[in-house]
Order: structure tokens, then C-alpha cells, then sequence
């Protein structure tokens, strides 16, 4: 007979559950289970009242185990750890089971099975409760310091911001001049400062700060430590350079993206007069009183948009790229403000300046850009005319699908963004990397910044297309997450992570090789394990391999794994 106080509340959700989980039968079913002292039903678990009623019932039946039987973990674990810890019970000591996207909403069909698999279900938890111990979080001390790979606008103007909050920062950038592809640049959209300036301004201001180092030719070679306290090594000065090791609290990755490069041939790229814009960007910021193309006056232009780009997952460029039509638009803008005689064609797809930068696309019409929409599966046709001319040909879906060829001087493939390949820091860092190549956050729009290595920031164009304001803007939000990891000085860990039972351990170390966040480590060969807690995620992923049956993970011990599975078999007498 279990010696526990356990209370167990089952919810109806407003009908979400009880709408086909039979919530009485559930709780029939449990009420007696071993170590229930209490069994309720609620409406609502997560309502203000019903909490009370849990702090109350945990201090006047001195509950030692809480279970809620209601809607996912990710939705509600924190609120009731949070019930716990009110109450002064241990929050890992609570067990949340999910009996909603589990049961009532996957069985819509099946009551009957749906209230049966609840039954289940929450006999498993309390039974997991059952086995529970207090648990203190782990706390590790922060150190002051950030390391932000790669000085492009996002990793300059993220340094800026942790200077700003008082954090010492140490910015490499690889090449040998910072500022990345905005530093390239001449007059951006939508407001016509030049990139070159922009950048300019963002390194002045770093020069200023004492707190921030640039180093170029720079590189993260390894990294070794965990969240808060990570030890770095860099290498400065390219391949045989000095190493230097650094102690970072946390790291941010603003390493930018690469642009599509057309193979030769595609739409006649390689062929003289065919550019792609980042190439005639470059060109513009050279040209002086007279647009020219290899010494050849330009009378007329094609911009041919989306090269690269497609709706198959087989498309070099399986996505939007975000800045490009705009920049396109952008600079047939600038181009008819400077050379008004010069006529321009836009080969497009479909035209995506979205937002406030639609404006941009109407100002390149008004300023006489003509639009060309052609099918997505007939794309146009560049053709070399004999004297150095290129006609482009293309059906117009805008008038009914006539076929038109223009005659121009210069084409301008408009190539979209594609991802950095940097194995070297991938292994580094063990980011892993999203289905398009780019890093990948954990949540797009909950912790957009935020990466599965704790510690570990991503911002700017390296997690994906975006334009420079967005880049900036992400940039700040990893800023504001490492401040606020580092700025208290500690970082409280999950304590449910692998434990050894060292009597049982015979030093063969073969789990080391199944932890992918390196937090196994031996002494030295035949030595016992050793689980680092700042490093281990509880994944568990080690505790299957081990043939002496050395590894636990806390709050999933072998020993709660076999009660909940016992608990899962035992038949209902619905
Ligand atoms: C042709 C073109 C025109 C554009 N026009 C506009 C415009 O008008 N307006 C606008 O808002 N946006 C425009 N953009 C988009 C803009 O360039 C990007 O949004 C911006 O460059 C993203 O900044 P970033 O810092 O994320 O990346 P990047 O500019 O790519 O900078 C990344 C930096 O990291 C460095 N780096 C990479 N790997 C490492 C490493 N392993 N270690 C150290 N350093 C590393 C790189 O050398 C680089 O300096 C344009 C882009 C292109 C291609």
C-alpha cells in the first residue's frame, strides 16, 4: 500500500474533455487507486478558483503529490508547478497528464475508447507521482560576456545592444571587412540610405564602446561549456592564425546567407550583358552620367524576377526571399530617376512587395517600368542577337497571354537568398540546421531567437530570408535574450536529467556516443561516467544503451517508467 498523499484532478475543459471523456468514469476509476488521498473534478483546473482549491487541499491534507488530468504540458505544466510550489509542495512532484489532445480530441469518434484511454492515462500519472522525489533546479553562474559570430548589420547592431545593457562583447567576423552584404551596398529601400553609410555609422559606434571587440579574420573553432558558461576557442588571422580562448556566457550566430548564383546559361547567365542585381548593384554604384554595360550604352533593361526560385520543394530556392522584388523595384526606381530614357521591363512571376513596400513597386510603374507577367511553368527566354543585343520573350499573362520579345541591353537576373554552408561552425556549435538549410529557431513566433542548444542565439538572415530592418530587428531580440539570461548573474536548470548509479557503471563508455549535447564525460578510459547537468537535456537517450542499467533519468527512473507501464495494462472495470 503506497504511503503517498496524492491529489488528483481531472478537468472537463468548459467540454473540451468532457464533451466525449466520460470525466465521472474517470474519476471513479482512479479515486482509489494507491496513494490517492484526494479526487476532484473541476470545470477548469486552470481557473483561479479551482487553483485555491488545489493550495488549500495540498496544505490541509498535506498532500505530497499533485496530478491534473487535462490539456498538454506545453499549454499548463508551469501554471500548476506553479500550484505546487504555492502550496509549498516540490513542483516536481507534480505530474501533468494530457488527457485532451490525447484523448477527447484525437477519439472524437470513440467515447467510450476515449474514456477508457483517460483511465489509463491518469492511473499511469499517479502512479509516476508516486515515485517521485523533490527536485532543486540546477544553478549556474553567468558569465558577463557574449561572443556573436559574424559582423554583418545584424551581429554589429546586436553588439551595440548588449554593450548598451552593460555586457562585454566580443564580435568576430571572418572576412576581412565587417558589415557583411549591406556594406556592399549603395542605396537601399525603402528610405535610400546608402548600405555603405549604414554600416559605416554602426562601426563608428562600435569603435567607440570599450566593451565590444572586433576581431576579423575571425573564427569560432570549438566550443566547450554550457549555457552561461561556455569556454570558446578563435581563431584570428585565418588558417595557421593565433588561437585565442574566450569565457562567454552566451553566443550569438548572425553569420547572413549567401545569394543564389545562376548556373551558366541560366536565362544566358554568363553571357555578356547579363548580371545578376547584387552584380548590378555594384555597377550602379560605380556608373557615373552614363548607364553602361561592358562600354556599351544601356537604352533598354529586362529585370527577370524569381530566378532560382520556384514552388517545388526541387527549386534551388524553394521560398520567397523577401527583399528582392523590393530591391528590384528599388533600383528600377533609382535607375529611372537617373536615366529617364531608359526603358525597363519587369519579368515577373508574381510580384511580392508586401506592406508599406508595395509603394515601391507603384513608384517603379509610375516612373514607367513596364510588368510582364509570365506563367510559372513557361519561363522566359533570354536570346543573343547578333551586335551584343538580348531579346527576352516570355507569354504576357496581363494581355491574355500575347507573346512579347523585348530587345534590350542588359538583363538583370533578380536571385534570391540562399543559406551559408558553414559545416565548420555546424559542428561546432552542433546547430542543427532547418529542411532549407538555414538554422532554425524553436518557435517562430514564441522563441524566435532562441535554438535547442540553451545559450545559443540565431539572428539575421542566417535563419532565413530576410530584409535588413528585419534582420536588425532580430538581432535586438537575441540581444534582449542574452541580457536577460546574463544579466542575473545565475541561470536556474531543469533538474530532470540522467543520473548514474555508480556501483553499476563499469567505465565501458559506450552511452558517450549517443549524447548528442556532449554531457557524458569520463575521466579517462575505464573510469566511471560522469553526467555534466548543465549540459544533459533529459532526453534519455542514453539510458537504453546501457548494458548495466547504470543511467536513470530523473523523473523517469527505470523504476516509474515500469509502475506507469503496469498502470497503462491494468483493465478498467467500466
Ligand atoms: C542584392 C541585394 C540587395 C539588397 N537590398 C536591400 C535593401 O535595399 N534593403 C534591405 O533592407 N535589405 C536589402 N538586402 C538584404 C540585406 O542585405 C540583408 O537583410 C542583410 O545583409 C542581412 O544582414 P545579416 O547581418 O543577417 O547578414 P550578412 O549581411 O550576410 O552578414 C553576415 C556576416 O557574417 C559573416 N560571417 C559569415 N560566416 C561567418 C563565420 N563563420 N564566422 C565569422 N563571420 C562570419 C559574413 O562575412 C558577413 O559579414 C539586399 C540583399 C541583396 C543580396
Amino acid at each position: 500500500m503506497s504511503q503517498r498523499r496524492i491529489g488528483v484532478y481531472i478537468c472537463h475543459c468548459g467540454g473540451n474533455i468532457s464533451d466525449y471523456v466520460d470525466v465521472q468514469a474517470v474519476l471513479q476509476a482512479v479515486r482509489d487507486e494507491p496513494g490517492v488521498a484526494v479526487a476532484k473534478t473541476a470545470q477548469f483546473t486552470c481557473s483561479d478558483a479551482t487553483q485555491q482549491e488545489m493550495i488549500q487541499d495540498i496544505r490541509e491534507q498535506q498532500l505530497d503529490g499533485l496530478v491534473v488530468a487535462s490539456c498538454s504540458p506545453k499549454l499548463h505544466l508551469h501554471t500548476f508547478r506553479d500550484v505546487a510550489r504555492r502550496a509549498g509542495l516540490n513542483p516536481y512532484q507534480y505530474t501533468q497528464v494530457n488527457i485532451r489532445e490525447q484523448c477527447s480530441w484525437a477519439h472524437t469518434d470513440d467515447p467510450a475508447g476515449a474514456t477508457e484511454k483517460a483511465i489509463r492515462l491518469v492511473r499511469a500519472g499517479i502512479a509516476r507521482t508516486g515515485l517521485t522525489r523533490p527536485l532543486e533546479p540546477l544553478q549556474v553562474d553567468t558569465v558577463p560576456r557574449v561572443l556573436i559570430v559574424g559582423a554583418g548589420v545584424a551581429g554589429l547592431r546586436a553588439a551595440l545592444a548588449l554593450a548598451d545593457v552593460g555586457l562585454t562583447v566580443f564580435l568576430l567576423e571572418k572576412e576581412e571587412r565587417p558589415g557583411g552584404h549591406v556594406a556592399a551596398l549603395g542605396t537601399m529601400y525603402p528610405h535610400g540610405v546608402s548600405g555603405k553609410e549604414l554600416v559605416k555609422r554602426l562601426l563608428d559606434e562600435v569603435g567607440q564602446r570599450a566593451s565590444i571587440t572586433l576581431l576579423t579574420r575571425a573564427e569560432l573553432v570549438e566550443k566547450k561549456g554550457s549555457m552561461g558558461d561556455f569556454q570558446v576557442k578563435v581563431r584570428v588571422g585565418g588558417a595557421g592564425g593565433r588561437e585565442m580562448d574566450l569565457q562567454v556566457g552566451a553566443i550569438i550566430v548572425a553569420t547572413g546567407f549567401d545569394t543564389y548564383r545562376p548556373p551558366a546559361g541560366e536565362y544566358g547567365f554568363g553571357s555578356p550583358g547579363v548580371v545578376t542585381l547584387e552584380e548590378f548593384n555594384r555597377l550602379l554604384e560605380q556608373t557615373g552620367d552614363q548607364l553602361t554595360i561592358d562600354g556599351r550604352p544601356v537604352h533598354s533593361m529586362a529585370y527577370i524576377h524569381c530566378v532560382g526560385a520556384g514552388n517545388g520543394a526541387e527549386a534551388p530556392v524553394p521560398y520567397c526571399s523577401r527583399y528582392c522584388c523590393n530591391a528590384a523595384a528599388h533600383a528600377a526606381a533609382r535607375v529611372a530617376q537617373a536615366w529617364p530614357q531608359v526603358s525597363q521591363y519587369h519579368f515577373y512571376r508574381d510580384l511580392r512587395t508586401y506592406g508599406r513596400y508595395e509603394m515601391l513597386a507603384t513608384a517603379a510603374l509610375q516612373a514607367g517600368s513596364v510588368f510582364i507577367r509570365f506563367p510559372e511553368e513557361e519561363p522566359p527566354q533570354v536570346q543573343k542577337q547578333p551586335g551584343g543585343r538580348l531579346t527576352v520573350a516570355a507569354r504576357d499573362l496581363l494581355t491574355a497571354g500575347d507573346q512579347v520579345a523585348v530587345p534590350v541591353d542588359l538583363v538583370v537576373l533578380v536571385t534570391g537568398m540562399v543559406p551559408r554552408a558553414d559545416s565548420a561552425l555546424v559542428e561546432a556549435l552542433k546547430l542543427p540546421l532547418g529542411r532549407d538549410g538555414f538554422y532554425s529557431e524553436i518557435h517562430p513566433k514564441l522563441r524566435p531567437v532562441e535554438t535547442v542548444v540553451d545559450g545559443v542565439y540565431i539572428c539575421g538572415s542566417c535563419q532565413g530570408p530576410k530584409n535588413s530592418a528585419e534582420s536588425v530587428t532580430s538581432a535586438l531580440a537575441a540581444a534582449a535574450q542574452c541580457a536577460a539570461l546574463l544579466k542575473k548573474g545565475h541561470v536556474e536548470l531543469e533538474p530532470l536529467v540522467v543520473t548514474v548509479h555508480p556501483e553499476r557503471c563499469t567505465g565501458c563508455g559506450d552511452c558517450l556516443t549517443t549524447c548528442p549535447y556532449t554531457a557524458l564525460e569520463q575521466s579517462g578510459p575505464g573510469a566511471p561516467v560522469q553526467v555534466n547537468r548543465a549540459l544533459c537535456k533529459g532526453c534519455g537517450g542514453c539510458v537504453p544503451l546501457c548494458p548495466q542499467g547504470a543511467l536513470d533519468l530523473e523523473g523517469y527512473s527505470d523504476a516509474q517508467l515500469t509502475v506507469m507501464i503496469d498502470a497503462l495494462l491494468k483493465e478498467s472495470k467500466t
